[in-house]
């Protein structure tokens, strides 16, 4: 579904990718750990083109979305990402956020993004929340209802980055309950994630990435059991 050939992103003279390959197959999981500022971030916003690759090649269902000539927005339609911070519109409704781009883009009537809406919050238990505002919620319901306004435009891909970083402990388990159903349902994700827990479980590859490059990549049981580099070795026995 996701071919990466060779990526390169560097920032004025900061090196952050260096030379980046890597497939993802429809259905997979993969999820990406690594220290920070190894370039994970920069990675991801490389694959739906938030951050304009320096070179490499990206493709995405067949088509080649580093060419210039890509229309980046109907590639973003199909790649849903859900950020650290939520990014949701404080000034509009939770029925809103989740409505607002599926309309605009006539991807469906208001009547049809709003019976979809729906059907999304009631699966993430938010049913009640739709005519709340953004301040109104947790830091957990803003993550889940960051995740369905992404799946109300029927994405192939969905990207996280560290989904559950900023919030408080007592709702990481909501959150990742949410993204594990998900995964169930056969969703393909690439998550990059400090939560070893849901590696273990959910991933069906574990990547390491560190100074712009995948280190190692294997079985989430692999993965753990026998890290092979000493940078991994020394990453998780301070993770674990
Ligand atoms: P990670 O997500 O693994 O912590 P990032 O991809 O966010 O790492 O960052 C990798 C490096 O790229 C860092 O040195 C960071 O400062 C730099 N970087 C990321 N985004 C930008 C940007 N928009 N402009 C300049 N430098 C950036
Ligand atoms: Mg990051």
């Amino acid at each position: 579904m996701i071919i990466v050939k060779d990526l390169h992103k560097t920032f004025e003279n900061n090196h952050v990718l260096k030379g980046v390959s890597y497939h993802v197959h429809q259905g997979e999981k993969i999820v990406i750990v690594g220290p920070s500022g190894s370039g994970k971030s920069t990675f991801l916003r490389c694959l739906n083109l938030l951050e304009t690759p320096t070179s490499g090649e990206i493709w995405f269902d067949g088509q080649l979305i580093t060419d210039e000539k890509v229309n980046i927005d109907r590639i973003r339609q199909h790649m849903g990402m859900v950020f650290q911070n939520f990014n949701l519109f404080n000034n509009h409704t939770i029925m809103d956020n989740i409505t607002l781009a599926p309309v605009k883009l006539k991807l469906m009537s208001k009547e049809e993004a709003s019976e979809k809406a729906l059907t999304l919050l009631d699966r993430v238990g938010l049913r009640e929340k739709a005519d709340a505002y953004p301040s109104q919620l947790s830091g957990g319901q803003k993550q889940r209802i960051a995740i369905v306004r992404s799946l109300a435009m029927n994405p192939r891909v969905m990207l996280f980055d560290e989904p559950t970083s900023a919030l408080d402990p007592e709702m990481v388990g909501e959150v990742l309950a949410v993204m594990k159903e998900l995964a169930e349902t056969g969703m393909t994700m690439v998550v990059v994630t400090h939560e070893m827990g849901f590696a273990r479980e959910v991933g069906t590859k574990v990547l390491f990435m560190d100074e712009g490059r995948i280190m190692e990549e294997n079985t989430p049981a692999e993965f753990f059991a026998n890290p092979r580099c000493d940078r991994l070795k020394e990453f998780l026995s301070k993770v674990l």
